[in-house]
């Protein structure tokens, strides 16, 4: 076994048998650039993430979980000596969606704990008593030019959670940002939440206390900074989202204090959400209100379940929403519903492809009742504003111009 300060320097060496075969003299120094760790750190208590220096591959083990599970063994993890059980980060696991073993995105490896470390464990991580290491521990991980990792060197993995600070709303949400946040920015997406949620029945509000939190990135991030969300990457790489939703929901910080007072905001004034006019805070912690609606076991928050459902039947088979995102799914219609409630949603003249002319509180009322009246019963009536920043989301169109489907 190889310590890390043993590193062999070998991988200039085949650069210059190459120069000598050609009888020149690279003007620059090629390098075979076999994988190496810059630095592996513990960010989660789940996730362990590796910073590679420079580019690096991994070849795909194959499509099933059990191939994908096998790309897990890729690394081997140890705490105090003892192997970590790893398991793929992938976890959705769902029929014609790619499973993958190790997430890789952006010169970064994230890595899944089977079994989360317990408060224990990070301590002893944290003040050094324990020791973490990393061993790459197989050969199929490889540098651009397909050159294998040495798999006998063991890194070591340092402890640097991804998530510096913390707070919890009044309500009872914890909202958690990384190190590029500004704290002003938990508060004023805390503040938020409580607002958002200020009308919500108890059981409800149960079990969103116990399940659902947000998380916020900062300047220089993107949504698969956010460690929990790194696997989405892979489906999703062909687009940049400014955020994801579910029980645990993100965004940008420029998102959660709108562009325009950016620089109030402790932000550098460059620094942009791409959703000026729509709060993708509200839309991601929508999904969040949504699983939670799906997911309780009370019997009043069931029938509502159900009455949302009867709402997106109904929407569909009249053809309302035509070719927008809110009317793709379920969960779509639940979040972009909930954006149109606090009237921070964006507008475009005709339907489709992505927006419509309905996007405020008083167009869903006339547009959709239904769904206006299933909104009414956990969405606050009295608020009609998430704050000051969020008063001026244009509004010119009017429900129903540009609608091939009258209702
Ligand atoms: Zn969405």
């Amino acid at each position: 076994m190889k310590t890390l300060e043993h590193r062999i320097g070998g991988r200039f060496l085949h650069v210059l048998a190459l120069s000598l075969l050609l009888g020149v003299t690279p003007l620059v120094t090629v390098q075979a650039a076999a994988p190496f760790i810059k630095e592996a750190k513990v960010v989660t208590n789940s996730f362990i993430e590796i910073d590679w220096e420079g580019s690096q591959t991994i070849k795909s083990a194959g499509r099933s979980k059990e191939d994908s599970q096998l790309e897990a063994s890729y690394f081997e993890v140890k705490l105090n000596g003892i192997v970590l059980e790893q398991t793929i980060p992938w976890y959705w696991n769902i029929v014609d969606m790619p499973l993958h073993g190790v997430v890789v995105n952006q010169n970064k490896t994230t890595l899944r704990l089977a079994t989360p470390l317990d408060a224990d464990q990070m301590k002893s991580l944290q003040n050094g008593t324990s020791k973490m290491t990393v061993r790459i521990s197989s050969s199929r991980v490889a540098g651009s030019d397909y050159a294998p990792a040495d798999t006998e060197i063991i890194y070591p993995v340092v402890y640097k959670p991804y998530y510096n600070k913390t707070i919890t709303s009044k309500v009872g949400i914890q909202v958690k940002a990384s190190e590029f946040v500004h704290q002003s920015t938990l508060q004023d997406c805390a503040d938020i939440i409580d607002k958002i949620l200020s009308a919500a029945p108890e059981n409800l509000l149960t079990i969103m206390r116990s399940r659902n939190s947000f998380a916020i990135f900062g300047p220089g991030e993107h949504s698969y900074n956010i460690p929990e969300h790194r696997s989405i990457f892979l489906r999703d790489a062909w687009r940049r989202a400014e955020g994801y939703g579910g029980y645990l929901a993100a965004t940008s910080a420029a998102n959660v204090v709108r562009n325009h007072v950016s620089q109030t905001h402790h932000y550098p004034t460059s620094y942009a959400s791409g959703y000026r006019n729509e709060s993708i805070l509200t839309h991601e912690f929508g999904h969040g209100i949504h699983s939670a609606v799906r997911g309780s076991e009370a019997s009043d928050i069931q029938a509502l379940n159900a009455e949302f459902n009867r709402c997106y039947e109904n929407a569909k088979e009249k053809g309302m929403w035509p070719n927008t995102y809110a009317i793709s799914n379920s969960g779509e219609y639940f979040a972009t519903l909930t954006v149109i409630w606090f009237n921070a949603m964006r507008e475009t003249e005709v339907w489709g492809p992505t927006y419509g002319p309905v996007n405020t509180r008083a167009e869903l009322y006339v547009y959709d009742r239904k769904a206006y009246d299933f909104f009414a019963k956990i969405l606050p009536a009295q608020i009609e504003y998430l704050n000051e920043n969020w008063l001026n989301c244009p509004d010119e169109f009017k429900a129903g111009i540009g609608d091939p489907h009258p209702w």
